[in-house]
């Protein structure tokens, strides 16, 4: 009887939000990314981030049981986007077993960022294991420079093995993080844009981010998008290609037609929060709803202390409805959040 079922009260386990009607904030905003950082170990010490003095948080990490459970949790409340990082992800043992026990949920997109260092032996079983891409860090195409800004004396070659094994294993498009930082790689725009055409892959220059353990962030630091895009345009003209209302980089094609693509992401000089759709899991299970967040939700504490997959649920759902309407970055009263990125997960 049409009329019977409406009258009905829904299982518990329909309570959650359908896919299509999504998990939304408290502005609106549908929220179907999720970034999971699996550990904040990390084996490169890049200026930009780490000041390679700060602890580990191995013994409190999530185990894999636990990952797996939450994970369903958030796919069944819309969560769509799955991105594995750290930290460095390719450090945690066990992370193809993780991602075919969970490839399986249905997702828009599932991808690793990860420095490369030790992609070239792991990018054929990522891919296996059901990983569709993966964004790698290179914050410049020169090894000396590599060097200073990693501080990785030999990493650049093992970062270059790890991207034509990425592309040999199909594991497409091959995006690249450059953040570029004043006086360290900012003489090396246009040697970017020669490396995505050269090797066919996404160049995405990342303006620098108040995020850093070693407090090196000032304003004149970050290298803006209108200095990096004119420096583009003089090298090799582009032309601009549409992108998704939730993606946080501007995309340019070569106006040439030549193979390779730029991105651009400016949270300092062109906040893309109006139209943010993601939330973050640290590698200790607290749920950050912003990078910028100072305040964190304990899904671990919670779910050691037997929390049933509704609870859960329910705590998710108050967290995102506090999601932060944007980032204060340059404004008078900025506070940088108590963890740095390595913590948060990038
Ligand atoms: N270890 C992996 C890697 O190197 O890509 C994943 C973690 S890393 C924290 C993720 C991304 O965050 C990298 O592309 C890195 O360049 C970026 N990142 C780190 N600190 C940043 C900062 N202060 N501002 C902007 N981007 C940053």
């Amino acid at each position: 009887m049409p009329g019977a079922s409406l009258s009905m009260t829904p299982p518990e386990s329909a309570a959650a939000p359908a896919a299509d009607s999504g998990l939304r904030d408290g502005f609106g905003r549908a929220i179907v990314d999720l970034r999971i950082s699996v550990t904040d170990r990390c084996n490169y010490r890049c200026v930009y981030c780490r000041s390679g003095e700060s602890a580990s948080a191995a013994a409190g990490e999530l185990s894999w049981p636990e990952w797996r459970r939450l994970t369903a949790i958030f796919h069944a409340l819309g969560i769509r986007k799955l991105r594995l990082t750290g930290g460095e992800p390719l450090l945690r043992p066990g992370l193809e077993d993780f991602i075919a026990s969970i490839a399986g949920l249905g997702w828009d997109d599932l991808a690793l960022t990860t420095n490369g260092d030790k992609l070239a032996g792991r990018a054929e079983g990522l891919r296996r294991a059901g990983l569709r891409r993966v964004t790698i860090s290179l914050d410049s195409v020169e090894p000396e420079k590599f060097a200073r800004i990693t501080r990785v004396p030999a990493g650049f070659a093992r970062v270059q093995n790890g991207i034509a094994a990425a592309q040999a294993a199909g594991l497409r498009p091959v995006k690249i993080n450059a953040v570029l930082l004043r006086g360290y790689n900012d003489d090396e725009i246009e040697a970017f844009a020669d490396f995505a055409r050269r090797h066919a892959v996404v160049v995405r220059f990342i303006e620098f981010m108040p995020l850093e353990e070693g407090r090196l962030w000032t304003p004149e630091i970050v290298v803006p998008l209108r200095e990096i895009l004119a420096r583009l345009e003089r090298r090799h003209p582009l032309r601009e290609l549409s992108h998704g209302t939730s993606e946080t980089a501007c995309r340019y094609g070569f106006a040439d037609g030549a193979a390779g693509e730029i991105g651009i992401i400016a949270p300092v000089s062109r906040p893309f929060c109006g139209h943010c759709s993601r939330i973050r899991m640290t590698a200790d299970g607290q749920l950050r709803t912003c990078l910028f967040s100072l305040r964190e939700w304990d899904l671990r504490a919670r779910m050691r202390a037997g929390a049933s997959d509704s609870e859960l649920r329910d705590e998710i759902l108050r967290a995102v409805a506090h999601k932060e309407e944007r980032h204060h970055i340059g404004e008078p009263g900025f506070q940088r959040p108590a963890r740095t990125m390595v913590h948060i997960g990038g």
